[in-house]
């Protein structure tokens, strides 16, 4: 006698984690017929494009953005039980977090899952909060920095060297982007500079070792900051002109 599913009669395979359903009672019994969409909020950082995910900040990108919407809803409890994929082909992995800032809203596309069966699509309405994170307010403040580069006047040409410097940070300064900040501080026969962002510290010093034809003294350190919770790494090099 072959199997046949106790709700249409039909002959299937006896599939335990189905229930003996065949896979269309399955589907159907499972539907969640009043569920017509799911909703989820998201906080990102209008100007670095990070995103929130439980009291931690991190990268915009999709996998992490996925993550921040299925833990809302897994702990909504709407679909316990059932499994939630995301169709995020619509954005660019990278920049997923750019896309969404330019509406408040957005609609996801996702399909919903038990037991490894498709029970069918739906969507999911993600509302879009701009918040900046505590990272670029520190940076807006001008106490957070990635990269200090000490500059050393040992040799001749002091004052023009100097001026040549000063012309060069101003040039690069120029160019930032309004969250990046350049702090100077001039000390005997040397300056002290803390940038805010790492690429633009790199671009800085690149540009001083071309400028002077010399070497830099490079190395890290870790620094704890109790206000964001996080170690910073800080890149340092040492030049002597
Ligand atoms: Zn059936
Ligand atoms: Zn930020």
């Amino acid at each position: 006698m072959p199997y046949r599913c106790p709700r249409c009669g039909r002959e299937t395979d006896y599939r335990e984690e189905l229930k003996g359903l065949c896979e269309n009672c399955f589907r159907e019994k499972y539907a969640l017929p009043k569920l017509t969409k799911l909703k989820a909020d998201i906080k990102i950082c209008p100007v670095c494009g990070s995103v929130k995910l439980g009291n931690k900040w991190i990268k915009g990108n999709s996998n992490n953005i996925s993550k921040v919407i299925l833990s809302q809803i897994r702990r909504s409890k709407v679909i316990r039980g059932y499994d939630l994929r995301l169709e995020l082909d619509q954005f660019t992995p990278t920049r997923m977090s750019e896309q969404l800032l330019l509406d408040s809203s957005a609609t996801i596309p996702a399909e919903l899952y038990k037991a490894g069966i498709k029970i069918r699509d739906i969507s999911i309405e993600l509302r879009v909060i701009k918040q900046v994170c505590p990272t670029c307010q520190k940076k807006a403040m001008g106490s957070y920095y990635e990269y200090v580069i000490h500059i050393r006047f040992s040799g001749k040409g002091y004052r023009n060297n100097l001026a040549k410097v000063n012309k060069l940070i101003n040039q690069i300064a120029s160019h930032m982007k309004s969250n990046v900040f350049i702090d100077v501080k001039k000390i005997k026969r040397g300056l002290d500079i803390r940038i805010s962002d790492r690429e633009t510290g790199r671009r800085l010093l690149n540009k001083l070792i071309r400028m002077f034809n010399t070497e830099a003294r490079q190395y890290f350190k870790k620094k704890y900051d109790p206000s964001l919770n996080k170690n910073i790494l800080i890149r340092k090099a040492m030049i002597e002109i």
